[in-house]
Order: C-alpha cells, then structure tokens, then sequence
C-alpha cells in the first residue's frame, strides 16, 4: 500500500505505536456505522481475544457523531437503521456480560480526544477498530493513534469491510485499478487462490468475566441505552414505521435474507414491494433468485436481487459470510469468472463492492465532490439550487418527487422515496436521467440519494453517480446516453413496477404505460416531460464536448 494514500498512512501510524503498552483494567472494541454486528467482526473477535488472554473485561463503544452524519450527507432513514441494529446488539452482548456504551459527540474535530478520554476513564489502554475507508474517517483515526501514543494506548485499526482489502489487488504497476473488468479477473483469481485468508470467519467474542459487575465505574456501562432518535434526524411516524417493518433489524434478519435468497424459490412480490423477510409469497418457480441471478437480474419489475444492500451498508451481515454461504450452493469451491451463472454472478457484484471501497481509499478526491476524470470540472450544469425560487429548483424538486413526466423515472423516485431503496437499474435510469436529460449536477443527486436510501454508502453511491454522470472511473461513456423509454421497456417489461408506484398510470398497459401521449397524460393528470429527451440528450452531448471531451 503506498505510504502517501490516506489509508497506508494510517497503517503507517498504526504500525508506528509500540508493540506493547502498560496493561489496562479493560480493552475497548469501538464499533462503527458500517461494522453493526457481533458474529464474524475482525476487530470485535481481536479485541475479545485481547481481554480474554488479559483477563480483563472488553467494552463496546459506539460514538454518535451528529456532525459527521451531516457532513456525510446522512440521512434519518440511515441513523434509524443504526439505532434499531444497535439497540438489537445491546441486548446481544448484555447476555455475554458485555456493555455497549452508546454516547454522542457533535464535534467531530474534538472526537478523537473524546475517544481517549473515555480510555482514560476506563483505565483501557488497547482500543480497536475495523476501518473506514472514508477520507476524513482515516484522518479522525490517525489523530486517533497519535493522541493514543501520548496516553499510553495502542490503538489498533483492521480492515474487515470488503472481501479483499483496498490495496491487494493492484495493476503490473502496483497501482489501484481504475478499470473494473482487470480488476475484477485479478479480484478473483487472488479470492480462489487465497479463501482460507479472504474467507476466514472471525471467532464470536467470549463472554466478559463477571468482575466487571462489580467494578463502580464500568458496572455503570451496563444502565446506558441506546438512543431512539438522534436530534436533527428526526422521521415522520409513519416512515419509521414502514423502514422497521420493510427493513427489520439485526443479524439474523439479515442471514435469513440471504439465506432466501440463496435457497427459496423467486417471490412474486414485486420489486420494492417489501423486503422479502416481510412478505412470502412464493412464485411456482423452482429455481431460487441467486439461481437465476445471472439472466434475471435486470428484470427490475420483478423480485430479482438479494436486497442485502442496506445490511451490508451497515455490516449488519459480513459480506465473507455472503461468499462462504453461496460457494457452498456449488460443488466447485472457485468463484466462477464467467458472467452466466448465478452464483458466480452475483459474487461478482459484490466485487463492485470491493471496487469502489478502493477507489475511495486510494483516489480520496473523488469523496471530496470531485470527479474522477478532472476534466468534467468543467463540464457546465443547470441551475440547481436546493432551495429558493428559480427555474433549475422546479426542475430539481420535480425529480425528487417522481413529478417529470418519465414514468420509469418518476417510478424510480417514488420507490426511493417510500422504501429508501430502488433497484440497480432503476438508480443508474434515474441518476443518467438527472446529469443527462435534465443536465443537473450529479453532486446534487448523490447528496439526495445518501439523505434518503437506507443503504447509503458514500463508496457505491458516488461510484454509482460518477458512472452515470461519465466522470467516474471506468464510467458510461459521455455519449451513451441512456434512452428512458427504451430502458423502462427493458427492466419493467411487465409495466408492474410503474403501475405500483404512479398509480396515476395504473390503468395504462403497453407504449401507453412507457410513453404516454400528451393527450393520455393530461386525461389523467400525469405531468409532461420537462424536456424532450431528444433535445436533452443534444444538450448534453454539447457540453460534455465543450468541457473537452475529445482529449
Ligand atoms: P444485489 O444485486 O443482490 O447485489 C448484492 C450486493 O452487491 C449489494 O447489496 C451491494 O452490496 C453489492 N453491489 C451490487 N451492485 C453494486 C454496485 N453497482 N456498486 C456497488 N455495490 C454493488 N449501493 C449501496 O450499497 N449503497 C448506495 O448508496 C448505492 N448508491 C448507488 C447509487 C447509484 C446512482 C447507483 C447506480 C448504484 C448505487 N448502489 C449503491 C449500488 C447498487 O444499486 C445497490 O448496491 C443494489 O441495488 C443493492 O441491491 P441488492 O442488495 O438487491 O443487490
């Protein structure tokens, strides 16, 4: 890993802490929005070994930071989720004598001495932590290890995110791909010939010696409750109602999910409908989803996909666990490199995963709102102010609320907007629909999608917009621009998912249902396009040539 990138410098600074400290009455697991489990945690199961072989009790700690949540563009949705998963995890680890320790700090500048006080409090001098890939997380946690060398801590910091960790799978050059195709062939030929490091299960931690009931300070842990809402991320009592229930907590939700969609036959439940934990009808097909992953994937009308995204967001399954489960479905035990069978399929999409976590580990400019290709800075959007008056925020609010006259697009966003979730196909529409027809920055629709999915994670869904907007790596390219009409025949060849979600539509059948006539749509009060997709698609293609597009 290079020395210079965030990330190999604070592997830098972790490695530069002494190997040994004086020994605490206590070491500290501090667990994050995107490690939200107990079983198969890398820091987690290192910190319970730690205080096993010590002796000494191990605590959970889980910071709210209201800050960062709002400089990440966090939405409700997402810290809602957090709260219901950790409450779930309090009660978890309270049954092996271990207290979760949930406080909240606004500051982010000050976080890490806040971290350290609470060390100091707690007499811990060995904190760990699995990393965060995010540019101002790696920043937070290398001041983390250089205030922790001046108290006498060691803070150690893992990698238990991806399947194969950011910096492994490198060009001739040993520099990180920018091309996913190469990287994904390296991706799993390095993963077949190297399972038992990639697939390690990490051990559940041991249960806390009884001593720290008796302990004044850290028996006090134990009263501590996690929060039912953070301030400034308040939701609507019938959206938390719906996330809860479409979008359940905790571990074993999630392997049930996956376990679904590895073994049970497809649903009939349509795409966003509900989760599937939620909802059982079954269809009469034998197959089961991953089965028929490789050619059904596309079909965003129907329940095709695993709908894991939110519970791998926020770590609530371990994306190992995702691989291990499904190499079992086949008697090979390699990952299949070929594009047409489920299991290997599916396991490919979780390298995007992998992908674009390195991408944000290694180019950190791209979190930063800049593009990947540098010379799309120049590329000249429309107006898009979030608030006030003016052409481009009708424009804008309009895509928001499904209102633009594109029915998959405006299906699409409704989705989002009643599930915080939508499928891949429907996000790439949708998001081509906004940085191309409609020319407004890609910027402004990451920040909507992180404030209202429920799986917003800042690596996929800036890797998600820069592919649509072409100033990603290995983006679409500038000038293939999705055609709305010709896409929604694709992925909604049944017209169930429009009918469900713009009831307005809902009678409609065929071209009518895709494109309907100005006449049709006026009789039944759907609006008309804001632009013709022909004259935006020119639009476009002109100003990506003018911010210089041919170099
Ligand atoms: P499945 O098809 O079952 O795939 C399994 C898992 O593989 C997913 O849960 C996800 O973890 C991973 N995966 C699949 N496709 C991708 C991909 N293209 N990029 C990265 N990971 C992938 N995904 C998020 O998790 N969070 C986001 O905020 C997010 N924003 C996106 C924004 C845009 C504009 C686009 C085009 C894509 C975005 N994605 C995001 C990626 C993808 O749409 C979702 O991961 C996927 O739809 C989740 O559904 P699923 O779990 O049923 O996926």
């Amino acid at each position: 890993v290079d020395a210079d990138q965030p990330m190999g410098k604070l592997l830098e600074a972790v490695k530069n802490q002494s190997k040994t400290v004086k020994n605490g009455n206590a070491v500290v697991y501090w667990m994050r929005m995107a490690d939200l489990r107990i079983s198969d945690n890398h820091a987690l199961s290192l910190a319970s070994a730690q205080a096993k072989k010590e002796e000494i009790p191990l605590i959970v700690l889980f910071v709210i930071s209201p800050q960062d949540y709002k400089a990440h563009d966090r939405g409700p949705r997402r810290i809602d989720f957090t709260l219901r998963n950790l409450a779930m995890i309090r009660s978890s680890l309270a049954e092996l004598n271990i207290p979760l320790y949930t406080r909240t700090h606004n500051v982010r500048k000050t976080l890490p001495a806040a971290v350290l006080s609470s060390m100091q409090d707690w007499k811990c001098t060995n904190i760990y932590g699995n990393i965060e890939y995010e540019v101002d997380e790696i920043r937070r946690d290398m001041e983390v290890c250089a205030l922790a060398k001046s108290k006498g801590v060691r803070a150690n910091f893992v990698h238990n995110k991806c399947i194969i960790e950011p910096g492994i799978v490198t060009t001739k050059e040993n520099k990180a791909y920018s091309v996913y195709s190469p990287y994904q062939r390296k991706w799993i030929s390095i993963l077949n010939d190297n399972q038992d490091q990639y697939l390690t299960e990490y051990p559940d931690p041991h249960p806390n010696v009884d001593g720290i009931r008796e302990d004044t300070v850290l028996s006090k842990l134990f009263e501590c409750e996690v929060p039912k809402f953070v301030p400034g991320f308040e939701m609507e009592d019938n959206d938390k109602q719906t996330m809860a229930t479409v979008w359940p907590a905790g571990e074993e939700v999630a392997l049930q999910i996956l376990s679904l969609f590895l073994h049970t036959k497809s649903r009939t439940s349509q795409m966003g409908a509900a989760n599937p934990v939620a909802e059982g009808a079954e269809s009469s097909d034998k197959a089961s989803r991953i089965m028929k992953y490789g050619q059904d994937r596309d079909n965003a009308d129907r329940d095709t996909t695993s709908r894991l995204s939110p519970y791998l967001s926020a770590g609530v399954i371990s994306i190992r666990e995702c691989v291990r489960a499904t190499l079992k479905l086949q008697k090979s035990k390699k990952v299949d490199g070929s594009r047409d069978t489920g299991v290997g399929r599916w396991i490919q999409e979780l390298a995007w995963r992998d992908f674009y976590t390195g991408v944000l580990a290694f180019f950190p400019r791209v979190s930063m709102g800049r593009p990947y290709l540098e010379k799309f800075a120049a590329v000249e959007w429309e107006a898009h102010q979030e608030a006030g008056a003016g052409g481009g925020d009708v424009v804008l609010r309009r895509w928001k609320a499904g209102m633009t006259g594109v029915p998959v697009v405006d299906a699409a966003m409704r989705c989002i907007q009643q599930m915080g979730w939508v499928h891949n196909r429907f996000r790439m529409i949708t998001a081509m629909y906004l940085t191309k027809d409609l020319m407004i920055d890609w910027r402004v629709g990451e920040r909507y999608f992180m404030e209202n999915l429920i799986d917003g994670d800042l690596a996929s869904n800036n890797g998600g917009w820069q592919w649509s907007a072409s100033t990603g790596v290995d983006p679409c390219p500038y000038f293939r621009i999705f055609n709305p009409y010709s896409q929604s025949i694709k992925v909604d060849p049944t017209g169930d998912f429009i009918r469900k979600f713009v009831p307005e539509l809902s009678k409609l059948r065929g071209p009518d249902l895709h494109n309907p006539s100005a006449s049709v749509a006026s009789k039944l009060g759907y609006p008309h396009p804001i632009i013709s997709h022909e004259e935006g698609r020119q639009r476009a293609l002109e100003r990506f040539k003018n911010a210089g597009a041919a170099t």
